[in-house]
């Protein structure tokens, strides 16, 4: 099995670093894939209740025979339940989908600071009475800028354990990173990847042929290297063995830093001060 090491949260708890993302898998098509990344090692399962297969999550969790604590298991309110009444109800619901007593982890998906008269505050201190009963044994935020963190900061009572953004080389993201780091908010990086869209980069390429991986295993150990969790999205099972393949090798000073001046601002997702779907 391979070694992924764990991240130590600012509440005490541990993450694995490395995990699998379920976002855009189908429910007739996540049980098999979550079976695969189990068999291949992983420990960490990032999905949503926007992803409509928690169900299939917990399912494969349970036929996989690991113990339940031995699974880090992360789910996210959905942007239609951020009054506090409907985030309770959700979140109720998340646990008996999935099957669990507890998440692991459980996030605000989307600030969506142009809804609720602006208020992610109020849902927050909702994520915060999860946390106290123990059902979220972590909470964070997804897609929060700086702003966004920095009232949560003046407004609450907890620090959000993560902040889930949007991280590969074309997107490196320093200043919401910086923000994080000088607040003991650890990263998870989304899409790191790209989607696939960083793959064909020659700067990468190059990297991929000398240090004898192929791109994709070079920009997720480019990720771990960088202090950040991720969690590579595939229903293929080739390339979910490829993904957690990263622990046998280390990229140079150089080369991460070559990496990181691909920078270009560029998204593949929506940009959270804007972003309004609750659909
Ligand atoms: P990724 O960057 O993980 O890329 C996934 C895509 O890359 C798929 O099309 C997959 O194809 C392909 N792929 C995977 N591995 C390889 C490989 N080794 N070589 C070539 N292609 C590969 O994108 P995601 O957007 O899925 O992000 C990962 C996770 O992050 C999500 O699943 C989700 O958990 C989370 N996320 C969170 C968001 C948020 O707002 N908080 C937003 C978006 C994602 P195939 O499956 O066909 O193999």
């Amino acid at each position: 099995m391979p070694a992924v090491p764990d991240i130590l949260l600012n509440n005490g708890q541990r993450i694995p670093q490395f995990g699998f993302g379920v976002f855009q898998i189908e429910p007739k098509d996540t049980a098999a894939a979550v079976s695969a990344a189990l068999d291949a090692g992983y420990r960490h399962i990032d999905t949503a209740q926007m992803y409509g297969n928690e169900k299939e999550v917990g399912e494969a969790i349970a036929k996989s025979g690991i113990a339940r604590e031995d699974v880090f298991v992360t789910s996210k309110l959905n942007n239609g339940a951020h009054r506090p009444d409907d985030a309770r109800q959700a979140f109720a619901k998340s646990l008996d989908d999935l099957g669990f007593d507890h998440v692991d982890l459980f996030l605000i998906h989307w600030p969506l600071p142009t809804r609720y008269d602006g208020d992610y505050v109020s849902t927050w201190r909702t994520l915060e009475e999860f946390y106290a009963d123990g059902r979220a044994r972590s909470i964070g935020v997804s897609n929060f800028q700086p702003h966004h963190l920095r009232r949560l900061h003046e407004e609450s009572d907890v620090t959000p354990a993560i902040n889930q953004i949007e991280v590969h080389p074309y997107l490196a993201q320093q200043e919401v990173r910086q923000f994080c780091a000088d607040h003991q908010i650890a990263v998870e990086a989304w899409s790191p990847i790209a989607q696939g869209n960083v793959l064909d980069d020659p700067t990468i390429n190059e990297i991929a042929r000398r240090v004898g991986k192929s791109p994709a295993q070079v920009v997720l150990r480019w990720h771990i290297e960088r202090g950040d969790i991720i969690f590579p999205k595939s229903v293929t099972p080739e390339r979910i063995e490829e993904n957690i393949d990263i622990f046998d090798f280390e990229l140079s000073g150089a080369d991460v830093e070559a990496i990181s001046a691909l920078d270009r601002g560029e998204r593949t997702g929506p940009d959270p001060d804007t972003f309004d779907m609750v659909g």
